[in-house]
């Protein structure tokens, strides 16, 4: 036999959401989720020019599209 007790999980709740390179808070949805958006971690190598760093950041839809016309190399486009 098991007796359970009750207890209070505590988790952390993503409240906000600000692209990194605009500054833009991105909105959340009518359905309650943040508008789809690039988030970015990256732990460079410790031979790297950045030396084992990691940087984090989050990139708005419109940012996004903006970089990506700037990449001479454009990449492909695809829909699972
Ligand atoms: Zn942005």
């Amino acid at each position: 036999m098991k007796n359970f007790k009750q207890v209070a999980i505590y988790t952390d709740k993503l409240e906000s959401v600000f692209c990194n390179l605009c500054g833009v808070e991105i909105k959340k949805n009518r359905f309650g989720y943040f508008d789809d958006y690039l988030s970015v971690n990256k732990t460079w190598d410790y031979t790297s020019n950045f030396d084992g760093l990691t940087h984090s950041f989050d990139l708005c839809q419109n940012c996004c599209k903006n970089l990506i016309a700037q990449m001479k190399i454009k990449p492909g486009d695809s829909h699972d």
